[in-house]
């Protein structure tokens, strides 16, 4: 990068969420087709907070959501054309990364400087900007505050290498990394800048508009299949329970919104913080009804009565598998299929929704693992599943693991196929025998009566049931084609 190509200021600064030839939500670790899954389109919670940062010091930023706003190509360089930014930074995934690329083209094209940043971006920042010449930086470890920093740097003129979190191009075109930007705290990061989103694109499957808070980061977990220890760390950050709390005060009484998701890793691996999070949405929050996600061995009942009481409606649950061995393989060896029936069972019985996740097809995977996951599944008392192929996103220690020539699994296909929705682990079950697994499980827990006994509570609500069974009819029929 020479003095003189940084003659251009970062005044004008775009954020694009590119949409790809599959729907997908890529927020932190959750890179989920929209197509396999429950999951309510999601505000991208990462872009907002950099766009706040960044608004501190341009004053001119755009957010373009193409995933949830349905544009095409065209019209998404259509956009970039009419703002004329002098920074397009786009948020990456692994399996969109040919699309998410394709932004980077058209925004280098209509001549502006680029940037990439997420979970694809932070494992392979070097290899991304070796395969695709039209990327000028990346932002890592803290995306949201390195995009902030740089851009101070870039303005003043300072050496790029005092930019911590970097990737960007020497004089000679080779891609070089600065030293990592520290994990910080998340009280130093910004209030997401909603206003530059329209918050009506992003609702729940009965309609109602809901917002994402960021609750807190990183998980001491370390599962062999997941992106949060090597994105977010391994030790967890967690908000203030009062800051937190703040901005739901906020969220609720200036957008009159009055349903969140608080978006964690593992939202419960504190006890305590959980318990002050709670008694501070009881003492001072309006009433509202919020989403997170949890381990079975990290709430007990005493957590559950107060999170039900402080407006917990729905938890996500990484359930996994019904078969002990494979529990113990993805890093949940604590964790027994008894202790999964009992928290769904409590949280059922406590009025709480259950949204339980399962990996098929890790290495080890057997067919008689997937009978016991089979079984399980089918005596849980779960309102949502979602069954995913283990996908070895790289960084996680899946990916280290098939990349190793001495093991005798494979990767095989392209980073398109590294999903959640695809297969591509070779020398063990076939791609057919986990994909069809996935297809027919679903089919056979929500076409169940079991699942029919379970959905009677919502008589209750009768137009909530509507929307939600008209959401989930429109969803399971995009699972049907998704796994074929
Ligand atoms: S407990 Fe959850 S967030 Fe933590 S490493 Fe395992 S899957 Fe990831």
């Amino acid at each position: 990068m020479t003095e003189k190509s940084r003659a251009v200021l970062f005044k004008r600064i775009m954020i694009i969420n590119p949409s790809s030839s599959v729907k997908m939500t890529k927020e932190g670790r959750v890179i989920m087709s929209l197509n396999i899954s429950f999951e309510p389109p999601r505000m991208p919670l990462s872009m907002a907070i950099m766009a706040a940062g960044l608004e501190q010091r341009s004053g001119d930023v755009k957010i373009v959501d193409s995933v949830n706003m349905g544009l095409s190509r065209a019209s998404e360089r259509a956009i970039i054309a009419s703002y004329g930014p002098d920074l397009v930074i786009v948020n990456a995934s692994t399996p969109t990364i040919t699309d998410d690329m394709a932004s980077i083209r058209d925004a280098k094209s209509l001549g502006a400087y680029t940037a990439a940043f997420g979970q694809h971006i932070d494992a392979l920042p070097l290899e991304t900007m070796a395969d695709h010449p039209d990327l000028d930086f990346c932002f890592l470890q803290e995306p949201e505050l390195v995009a902030a920093k740089f851009v101070d740097h870039w303005n003043s003129r300072d050496k790029l290498d005092n930019s911590l979190g970097l990737a960007y191009r020497s004089e000679d075109g080779q891609p070089i990394l600065t030293p990592p930007y520290p994990r910080a705290s998340l009280e130093t990061f910004p209030p997401p800048a909603r206003h530059l989103l329209d918050q009506s694109l992003y609702r729940l499957p009965d309609g109602e508009i809901y917002t994402t808070l960021l609750a807190s980061r990183g998980c001491p977990y370390d599962c062999g299949f997941c992106v949060a220890p090597v994105y977010h760390g391994l030790k967890t950050r967690r908000r203030d329970p009062i800051s937190l709390v703040n901005e739901v005060i906020e969220v609720a009484e200036n957008s009159h919104i009055r349903a969140v998701m608080f978006q964690s890793d593992l939202f419960t691996s504190q006890k305590k913080w959980v318990i002050e999070v709670c008694q501070e949405l009881i003492q001072r929050a309006p009433p509202i009804r919020w989403i997170c996600n949890s381990r079975v061995d990290t709430v007990d009942e005493e957590t559950l009565v107060m999170m039900k009481k402080a407006g917990c409606f729905l938890i996500g649950v990484g359930i996994e598998s019904g078969s002990p061995r494979m529990l113990s393989v993805l890093g949940k060896k604590k964790v027994e299929p008894e202790r999964i029936e009992w928290m769904i069972h409590t949280c059922r019985r406590l009025g709480i929704m259950t949204n339980g996740s399962f990996v098929i097809g890790y290495p080890g995977e057997t067919i008689e693992s997937l009978r016991q996951t089979e079984e399980l599944v089918m005596r849980l008392p779960l309102d949502f599943a979602v069954f995913m192929c283990a996908a070895p996103f790289p960084g996680t220690r899946l990916y280290q693991y098939l990349t190793d020539p001495e093991t005798p699994h494979r990767l095989t296909g392209n980073w398109e196929n590294i999903a959640f929705h695809d297969y591509v682990i070779e020398g063990g079950l076939s791609p057919e025998t986990v994909k069809q697994f996935n297809s027919r499980i679903w089919r056979k827990y929500f076409f169940s009566l079991h699942y029919a006994k379970l959905r009677l509570r919502d008589l209750k609500h009768p137009v909530r049931l509507t929307k939600t069974i008209w959401y989930a009819l429109k969803r399971l029929q995009k699972m049907r084609k998704s796994f074929r």
